[in-house]
């Protein structure tokens, strides 16, 4: 078949996926045409993508080092502000090595493409991030997923796969659902059977735990291997594995994405050291976060689409029918919020919905405005 016909062919299928370009946004609005929305799409959970203390520090930043970092890890492109915010890093959560990455993606692919060799057993939750999954699949091992949240599936997969290495994946507080794992459950059983655990802390980074430092350290675990990303809470982009210094050396010697691929801009960093800062000190921003979400559970209680009771700033609304999601963020659309409809097969059958993040900068209305909507459209 021609290469063009191939093409044509898929890309002419209905149901395809659109993009929309906002005008502007922040973490309390979005502008999409000449119509100004409350965003309640926005992974910007402490609305710091604005804050201007980091605004400030990317500007002194690029007047002091210049807006690109000029070459990848072994080349040209390490500074000593990589440096600086691999050790703050490190010691904020308690680690040996902190390996930078330009996004959770790139971080995803890295360790696990190159840690796991033929005949390693990779036991991963059904629901982990594309990034986890496709990631798995690329690598040279075998990929095993167990049902979401399901400890008696994980025992299993464990005791059948125990004479292999065997890593096992979970995320801090899932994407599509705002619900977490028990994790100290998991590190209990993957210590038992010498796997290692990695935790993609993703969504709790910055909300999570003491001054921030995640839902592995709300638990009280410390995974072998912890993800977390910039692009959320932190309010900019790039991501960091955590880990200890064997695994460290591993990485920077073995992982292509570290080698290959250009450092994130020093400006960027410097940027995000003041992220961090603000992060640290957040403890404001966390409680009004708390006291939105509070607000959101207690006004949909009785609403019987949020069957995950979701305790997180991520609450799903599942309707199950994609014809449902599209009527119901289309109404909330009209109405001045702004929202996206997850329909299968990003999530699985059955389930698709509305996914609302909560942030900080969400007023007492907008919250009560919004679940007023949804629950009109449950009547209907
Ligand atoms: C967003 C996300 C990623 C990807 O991170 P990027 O920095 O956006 O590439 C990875 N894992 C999880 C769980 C995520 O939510």
């Amino acid at each position: 078949m021609n290469w063009y016909i191939r093409i044509k062919k898929k890309i002419n299928k209905k149901n395809l996926r659109t993009r929309i370009a906002k005008k502007n946004s922040n973490s309390r609005f979005i502008q999409i045409m000449n119509k100004k929305y409350i965003n309640f799409s926005s992974n910007d959970y402490l609305g710091l993508s604005h804050e201007k203390k980091i605004i400030k520090a990317w500007k002194k930043g690029a007047e002091i080092y210049g807006i690109g970092s000029g070459g990848s890890n072994y080349i040209n492109g390490y500074s000593i502000e990589h440096k600086l915010f691999e050790e703050e890093l490190a010691k904020w959560l308690n680690y040996k090595k902190t390996i930078l990455f330009t996004s959770g993606y790139a971080a995803n692919q890295a360790v696990i493409t190159s840690l796991i060799q033929k005949k390693d057993i990779i036991i991963a939750d059904r629901l982990s991030h594309a990034s986890i999954i496709d990631a798995a699949i690329n690598s040279k091992g075998k990929l095993y997923r167990f049902k979401h949240n399901e400890i008696k599936n994980l025992k299993k997969l464990l005791s059948s796969n125990y004479k292999n290495k065997m890593l096992i994946i979970t995320e801090g507080v899932f994407s599509m659902d705002g619900d977490t794992p028990k994790l100290k459950i998991y590190h209990k059983l993957t210590k038992e059977k010498n796997a290692l655990l990695m935790v993609d802390d993703a969504h709790g980074i910055g909300i999570n735990g003491l001054q921030g430092r995640g839902t592995c350290w709300k638990k009280n675990i410390k995974p072998e291997i912890l993800i977390i990303t910039f692009g959320k809470a932190f309010g900019i982009s790039g991501a960091a594995v955590l880990c200890d210094q064997d695994i460290g050396e591993y990485l920077e010697q073995f992982s292509k994405n570290f080698i290959y691929s250009t450092t994130i801009p020093t400006a960027q960093i410097y940027a995000l050291r003041m992220s961090l800062k603000c992060i640290k000190k957040g403890g404001d921003l966390r409680k009004k976060l708390k006291k939105n979400i509070k607000k959101f559970n207690q006004l949909n209680k009785y609403l019987p689409y949020i069957p995950k009771k979701s305790k997180n700033h991520i609450q799903p609304i599942i309707l199950k029918d994609n014809n449902k999601v599209i009527n119901l963020t289309n109404k909330l659309r009209k109405y001045g919020y702004w929202v996206h409809g997850i329909n299968t097969p990003t999530v699985p059958h059955n389930t698709a919905r509305i996914r609302i993040t909560i942030n900080t900068e969400h007023k007492k209305q907008d919250i009560k405005n919004i679940s007023e909507i949804i629950y009109e459209f449950q009547n209907i």
